[in-house]
């Protein structure tokens, strides 16, 4: 029986929210507090009585230290879920660290000026977790999150070495809209546009990591249960821990999906410099052409109900078993309205909602334990799998 203060109130913490209560065993208490306070009241309305679960919302400006020290002092929460955005990373775990509280969060610290992320300020946070003698839990989304717990599984227990890895996410879900991102539009096109890079050991055994130009590199990939989709290489943060993490590994790579309209809309938004993150004047009013942009764009909260079709990320994984040669491909598959009707979401923030939870679970049940700051590849696959399979994504193996 715990309390958890979970921060931020879009599509991803709703669902975090309501797994977090239909498990209320161990979440007995949940404090939601976000920016917009209305937001975290109207999550907190959709709760069932039948849960049994306290919830309680609050306001906080998560970019706030002081704001942050104090409501986690009021609320004395045994875990943080940060699920706000990727620009909180960093003032939550201070925070957290001050309170001596553990933290969890779902995507990798980026700062709003520099459309660049990468694990360097949450790792050197490790002493000062050490210190306290709490955990910080890096990445409980899919991807990065359930995509690291595959790779660790894979080493852990089906594979003697790892050689290759490819990351593969495809969401086949159709809005109806020319054009809208299923999770925080100005995150989502900033990682979308930027460079591409992955990871590749050299004749010298030398680590090394490669740029391309955003999407220049395109390859096909059948994904069961939706079909042969084009998928394009990104950068993607769980290379970063993953390629330190997996030993023997030569390359690892992340793949997208992306439809045609996505593609050609993005494009030409670049081109007009509406995915810009300097200030420009307008009239003498001050704006980021990327946050007016997110403003127009559809809220990815509100996509659920009208998004139809599946979500497909795993990853193929390729090494040697008892001097053998074997490939797989570990996945789940996942339908946006089977997601709408069990949480009023779609898969992209179901996916990302219920990993967050089960990080969370595995922190408050001590089945994941440290002091320090941890990816999720540091811990134990068996049990997040296993939960994966109990709480509404269940995963399967393709020999290859
Ligand atoms: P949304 O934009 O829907 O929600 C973000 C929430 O954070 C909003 O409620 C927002 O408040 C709140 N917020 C923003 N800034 C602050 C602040 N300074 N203080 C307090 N609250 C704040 O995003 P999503 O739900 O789509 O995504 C949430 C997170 O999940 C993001 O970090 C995203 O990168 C991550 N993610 C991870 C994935 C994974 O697989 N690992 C996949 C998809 C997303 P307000 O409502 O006032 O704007």
């Amino acid at each position: 029986m715990a309390k958890v203060l979970i921060i931020g109130a879009g599509g991803v913490s709703r669902v975090a929210v309501k797994k977090c209560a239909m498990n209320s065993d161990v979440f007995s208490e949940i404090v939601l507090a976000s920016r917009t306070k209305s937001k975290c009241d109207e999550i907190a309305s959709e709760i069932k009585n039948e849960l049994h679960v306290e919830i309680k919302t609050a306001k906080v400006d998560a970019d706030n230290l002081d704001e942050l020290v104090a409501l986690i002092e009021d609320e004395k929460p045994q875990i943080v879920m940060n699920i706000a955005l990727p620009y909180q990373d960093l003032t939550i775990m201070d925070a957290c660290v001050k309170c001596g509280v553990d933290y969890l969060d779902t995507a990798n610290y980026e700062h709003p000026d520099t459309a660049k992320f990468e694990y360097k300020e949450q790792w050197a946070r490790d002493e000062a977790f050490k210190k306290v003698g709490i955990m910080a839990l890096l990445g409980s989304g899919f991807d990065p999150g359930v995509t690291n717990v595959f790779c660790a599984y894979a080493q852990q227990y089906l594979f003697d070495e790892i050689h290759y890895i490819d990351i593969l996410d495809c969401n086949a879900g159709d809005h109806g809209y020319a054009f809208a991102t299923n999770f925080n539009p100005e995150i989502n096109l900033r990682e979308v546009s930027a460079n591409g890079r992955y990871w590749q050991r050299d004749e010298n055994g030398e680590g090394r990591w490669h740029e391309t130009k955003p999407l220049e590199i395109k390859m096909q990939w059948d994904y069961p249960e939706i079909g042969v989709k084009d998928s394009y290489l990104m950068y993607h943060e769980e290379m970063e821990s993953l390629c330190k993490n997996i030993k023997g590994l030569k390359r690892i790579r992340f793949f997208m999906t992306f439809g045609q309209s996505y593609l050609t809309h993005m494009k030409c938004l670049e081109n007009v410099g509406m995915l810009r993150i300097n200030e420009v004047e307008v009239n003498g009013v001050k704006v980021v052409p990327l946050q007016l942009l997110k403003e127009l764009l559809p809220d990815p909260a509100t996509l659920g109900e009208r998004t139809v079709g599946k979500t497909n990320i795993g990853c193929a994984i390729e090494g040697l078993k008892d001097g053998k040669k074997k490939k797989i491909y570990i996945y789940n598959t996942c339908d946006h309205q089977a997601c709408y009707r069990e949480t009023g979401a779609q898969a992209v923030s179901y996916t990302t909602g219920v990993p967050a939870m089960i990080g969370a679970k595995m922190v408050l049940e001590k089945k994941w334990h440290g002091k320090g700051v941890f990816n999720m590849e540091n811990f134990d696959a068996k049990p997040f799998m296993e939960e994966l399979n109990k709480q509404g994504l269940p995963w399967k193996i393709l020999e290859m």
